[in-house]
């Protein structure tokens, strides 16, 4: 590890954050009556042949100060109110995906706040669209697509996801179309499975000079799934049973939704083994792939997690590709899709040149520079990128994985002049937001080694000399070998049965969630999502297994003065004097 003290990147953090203390207060009033004033000045600039139509006659009637008073009373109740609000910017935060905001992106979430452009149609956000392409240029960039990546903000992982599987289903749906119109208009014998993953290169080949109408009749996504069975089933001599989604047991609960909402049954979810090292087994996912050949199931795409919710585990992203290499010699072509919504932003640590207080091991780089090969990810700005709420986003490696099948709405003509990207996003209205505090953070902090990367490895560093701390305690359990900055750990005496350790282990989480003087969350290790990995892990203190699964304590280290704090108030270890407090005063 690289020393903390006052070299020169841990002062250019300390110039991107309030601080815990608001150190940065003066800076960032200023900052703030900056962007107001100037917000006001184009009011008063943009339009100079047009009159004011609030007087000093008006703001001296009593209406008008009776509710700019109440106006100024709730607005103080709200902000009393947000007192007991949890201070996630706290480096004794140490809960959920959240933490200290990074400046930057305050200030650009505020700009994209009240110039309030809708990303929806270019007529109403002539700059927020530019903002947004340029922000998205900038995350293309740290996931490896470069300039050839298309995609979008959206609110969030879960619609991100959703938007994953929507562009997946329509690319899926255009091969298996075109093989039902090649059998039934040309005698061609093409086989469900092969037609469903014929790639892109073979589909533009054989609908050469074909009218893309002939092929409407085929497709499920217009047809809808009911028509569907039978005209695919029909035409392939197979009985369709619809697509299926491959992910591995330690997935998020966004893709139950996404399923759901894409009318799949949740039969159509085939779950990918965890192995032992806790990262999705790349021979399990090659069985399934043999089974839903076998059974004639195309597969809408595989997903890998890029920083699993529960550990922050990278699955093998590199493997994976390597091993759909392999089919697409055989001329079958799966859609990838990387849930990166937690660790996606990582990529910032393999861009760009300088040295990290803490680097991801080799195996986490290697997995994370095949995202430049996938079909699509999904980020979420408002996690690892400090980003304020709602700010997440799609991207698809290149232009011919980005269409969906379009509706048109008539109020919002195709006119490129006008149009926006209302035609290829979930949502319809959208904020510029995320776009602008992204855009911000890219530009003076930089999504890479030298900024973000530099933030994030002090989380790992974190995390990494907690662990040391914790070790040393004999009932902590220490999940072991996660591949980036979530810690997690039950607390369990040797032998002993797990209902009895994670009973302990609750307690002591509800103690330290009453108290608040830190906090951390909570979550369950199943054996049935976690297989092996969770199984050896039980035994690592030789648990006697009584239960669905280990209850552990987690933290999530982002914030960046968790360590890079001096002298008596060290966080890591007052916490770990208060655990060990705690578990003493649990066992009397
Ligand atoms: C957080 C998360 C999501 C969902 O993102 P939201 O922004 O909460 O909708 C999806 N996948 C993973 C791996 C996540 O960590």
């Amino acid at each position: 590890m690289k020393k903390l003290n006052c070299n020169s990147e841990i002062v250019r953090l300390k110039a991107n954050f309030l601080g815990p203390k608001a150190e940065n207060a003066d800076w960032l009033e200023s900052e703030v009556n900056k962007l107001f004033s100037h917000w006001c000045q184009w009011r008063r600039n943009r339009f100079p042949q047009d009159r004011s139509t609030i007087d000093a006659l008006d703001k001296n009637l009593t209406d008008f100060k009776d509710l700019q008073e109440k106006m100024s009373l709730y607005l103080s109740e709200l902000n009393s109110r947000f007192e007991a609000e949890t201070p996630t910017y706290s480096p004794r935060y140490m809960g959920h995906m959240v933490s200290e905001l990074s400046l930057p992106a305050i200030l650009g979430h505020l700009t994209g706040l009240i110039f309030n452009p809708n990303n929806t149609s270019k007529s109403v956000a002539k700059i927020g669209l530019e903002i947004e392409r340029e922000a998205i240029e900038a995350l293309s960039s740290m996931v490896g697509f470069g300039l050839d990546g298309r995609g979008h903000f959206t609110s969030g992982g879960t619609v991100a996801n959703i938007e994953a599987l929507w562009r997946a289903r329509y690319r899926l749906d255009n091969f298996l179309s075109l093989g039902a119109f090649l059998n039934d208009q040309q005698s061609t014998s093409w086989n469900l499975f092969y037609a469903a993953h014929m790639g892109q290169t073979q589909f533009l080949h054989l609908s050469q000079g074909l009218e893309l109408e002939k092929l409407k009749k085929y497709s499920f996504v217009l047809q809808g799934s009911y028509s569907a069975a039978d005209i695919i089933s029909n035409h392939f001599k197979e009985k369709f049973l619809g697509p299926v989604l491959l992910v591995p047991g330690h997935k998020h609960y966004s893709w139950q939704k996404a399923l759901s909402l894409l009318g799949l049954g949740e039969e159509s979810l085939w779950s990918i083994k965890v192995n032992d090292s806790g990262h999705l087994s790349v021979k399990d996912l090659d069985t399934k792939i043999q089974k839903a050949i076998n059974s004639q199931r195309p597969i809408l795409a595989i997903v890998s997690v890029s920083g699993t919710t529960e550990l922050g585990m990278v699955d093998p992203i590199h493997e994976v590709q390597e091993l759909l290499e392999e089919y697409k010699k055989k001329g079958i072509y799966i859609w990838h899709h990387v849930d990166g919504a937690y660790g996606g932003t990582y990529c910032s640590m393999i861009q760009g040149q300088g040295e990290l207080f803490r680097e991801l091991n080799p195996y986490v780089q290697k997995s994370l520079r095949a995202i430049a090969q996938v079909e699509s990810i999904t980020l979420d700005p408002h996690k690892l990128a400090l980003v304020p709420y709602s700010c997440g986003a799609i991207l698809v490696r290149d232009e011919s994985c980005y269409p969906i099948s379009s509706f048109k709405a008539p109020y919002l003509k195709e006119n490129q002049t006008f149009s926006g990207k209302w035609d290829s996003t979930l949502e319809g209205s959208r904020a510029s937001t995320g776009a602008c505090a992204t855009w911000m953070v890219a530009k003076s902090l930089g999504l890479n080694k030298e900024g973000l990367g530099t933030v994030l490895s002090l989380g790992l560093e974190a995390k990494h000399q907690l662990e040391g701390i914790l070790s040393h305690h004999e009932m902590i359990q220490i999940v072991p070998h996660t591949d980036t900055n979530i810690l997690c750990f039950t607390v369990a005496q040797k032998k002993e049965a797990l209902s009895v350790s994670n009973k302990r282990t609750r307690q002591l989480y509800e103690k330290i969630y009453l108290e608040n003087s830190f906090s951390v969350s909570q979550t369950i290790l199943h054996f049935d999502s976690y297989g092996k990995f969770a199984e050896n892990f039980a035994k690592s203190f030789q648990a006697k297994i009584d239960s669905e699964g280990i209850y552990l304590i987690r933290m999530v280290f982002m914030n960046p003065f968790t360590i890079s704090q001096v002298g008596e108030n060290h966080y890591l270890e007052q916490f770990s004097n208060y655990l060990q407090k705690l578990i003493l005063d649990l066992e009397d």
